[in-house]
């Protein structure tokens, strides 16, 4: 049987810990900190944007708004970002979690995963490139490519994507030119 939210809750409610930041060279604040109180569990998920497909912007959206289209995918780039590149791996279909792509499609996927990895690095000066699922805005599939700046070492791991928001955005022209450098690489 799994744990439900309304266990979980009253476990963990009166049991928060503080990890021990002051210690994490990539935390991004400084200052006292506490958690947040745990609010207790709602009665279903809040719906996602664009929930089956209905007035979804990622399927309405014009191949103008992206970066790199394929006949299955497309590629989305986000910015002037406070990182070298953020972007968004799409499939044209409107598909809600990664397990709910067909075979074919999946292998796809994997394969863009790996190409679209290897075109950020092609920017130069890149430490990583970090690729993630989150799904909780919006409900159409897409996945994440952050890559951050080489030799900054607070910058590495998890913390980049709120790095991302603290770093002040890329001026407009190097912004263009790392956009530039990974459409090329994808367009080999
Ligand atoms: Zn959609």
């Amino acid at each position: 049987m799994p744990e439900t939210p309304e266990q979980l809750y009253e476990r963990a409610k009166n049991a928060l810990r503080m990890p021990p930041v002051e210690e994490w060279e990539t935390f991004p604040f400084d200052g006292d900190l506490r958690p947040r109180q745990l609010e207790p569990p709602t009665d279903a998920d809040r719906p996602r944007l664009g929930v089956g497909g209905v007035d979804c912007r990622r399927c309405a959206a014009s191949d103008d708004d992206f970066l790199w289209t394929n006949e299955r995918w497309r590629v989305h780039a986000l910015g002037p970002t406070g990182l070298p590149l953020v972007a968004m791996l799409e499939p044209r279909e409107h598909f809600a979690e990664p397990g709910d792509l067909p075979e074919e499609l999946a292998a796809e996927c994997g394969v863009l995963l790996g190409r679209i990895e290897r075109a950020a690095r092609s920017i130069g000066e890149i430490g990583r490139v970090h690729v993630c699922r989150w799904g909780d805005g919006g409900e159409h599939l897409h996945w994440w490519f952050m890559a951050r700046p080489a030799r900054i070492p607070q910058l590495i791991g998890s913390f980049a994507a709120i790095w991302d928001d603290i770093l002040p955005p890329l001026p407009e022209e190097i912004w263009r030119e790392n956009l530039a450098a990974v459409k090329a690489a994808l367009e080999e």
